[in-house]
């Protein structure tokens, strides 16, 4: 009975030089805590799709990281959240998007998966919905940082003196969090959340809610993408590792190797996944300075990285 976990808190990280050691030292504890709580439903013989909640819920309720509490505001100065989820035993879905006070998206996108006839819900119906399901709700105080609040504030900057949206800084670019799991009973799912990409517009959809592109599970191997959305839709990222994996015979890590550092980097999106297969396999690749991340593979080797050499 093989059991794996495996996550990501974002990829695009502060350059080495520019993060302190208590910074890192914060990141790193917000990524051990966020692996224990997954492994832990593992360990207890419970499903990979209550381990990846549990997971994304530690992560979305850490402020540090670009989901739920902690989430980047849009060129509004709003927050507008999305998140999925992927059963990959059942090939079933559910996402949500333009959340503004659902303190877990990620739950609420479990909520439009098992109790709607829908695979994704957006905006204030979506919040309707959470709030009959009995989700948490919270005001927007809850979700602000200060840190992001700031990010927005250069961002504007930037774009006003006709910088590029494509050439937005590193560590201001990327954020999203996900995890991938294999339970012992052979099953995977996938999730992910995100505030999407600082001063996106008002009412833009990353590739995190749409299923195949930055969420992705089936029978053999589940995939949490963090990066540029766009090029992650553009690719059905996702999607696109396991075709590969099925119907070419690669390994996971051949697979996510051709996409992200393939694929992806020729297109021009930067970004990394983490990825599990059915026999607990773990990869973790990324094409750009960095990707929050940890896992737990299936012979319980154990890795919490921040950098390319981490
Ligand atoms: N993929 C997310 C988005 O485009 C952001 C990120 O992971 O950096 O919304």
């Amino acid at each position: 009975m093989t059991i794996a976990l495996a996550l990501h808190g974002g990829a695009g990280t502060l350059r080495r030089q520019d993060m302190s050691v208590e910074q890192e030292r914060e990141y790193r504890v917000g990524l051990e805590r966020a692996l224990e709580a997954g492994h832990a439903v593992l360990r207890g013989g419970g499903s990979a799709l209550d381990a990846v909640c549990a997971c994304v819920c530690a992560l979305e309720d850490d402020p540090l990281f670009n989901a739920g509490r902690g989430s980047v505001y849009n060129l509004d100065g709003k927050q507008e959240m999305e998140a999925a989820v992927m059963d990959g035993s059942r090939q079933d879905a559910g996402s949500a998007v333009g959340l503004a006070c659902v303190q877990n998206p990620v739950l609420l996108a479990r909520a439009v998966m098992e109790g709607t006839p829908h695979v994704t819900l957006g905006y204030a119906a979506a919040e309707n919905f959470a709030r009959s399901s009995g989700l948490a709700m919270q005001p927007p105080e809850y979700f602000h940082t200060d840190k992001r609040w700031q990010a927005l504030i250069l961002e504007k900057e930037r774009l006003a003196m006709g910088g590029a949206e494509e050439d937005i800084p590193e560590d201001r670019k990327h954020g999203t969090v996900g995890a991938v799991a294999l339970d012992a009973q052979g099953r995977l799912a996938a999730a992910t959340s995100t505030g999407g990409r600082t001063a996106k517009w008002p009412g833009r959809i990353g590739d995190t809610p749409v299923i195949g592109a930055g969420t992705w599970a089936d029978a053999h191997c589940a995939v949490s993408a963090t990066g540029h959305g766009e090029y992650f839709v553009r690719a059905a990222a996702g999607h696109e590792i396991s075709a590969r994996v099925r119907y070419l015979g690669e390994t996971l890590e051949q697979a996510c190797d051709a996409v992200v550092r393939g694929q992806l980097l020729t297109m021009g999106g930067t970004g990394g996944v983490a990825a599990v297969d059915r026999h607990g396999r773990v990869a973790l690749p990324f094409n750009c300075e960095g990707m929050y991340r940890a896992a737990i593979d299936g012979e319980g080797r154990r890795l919490v990285a921040i950098y390319a050499d981490d």
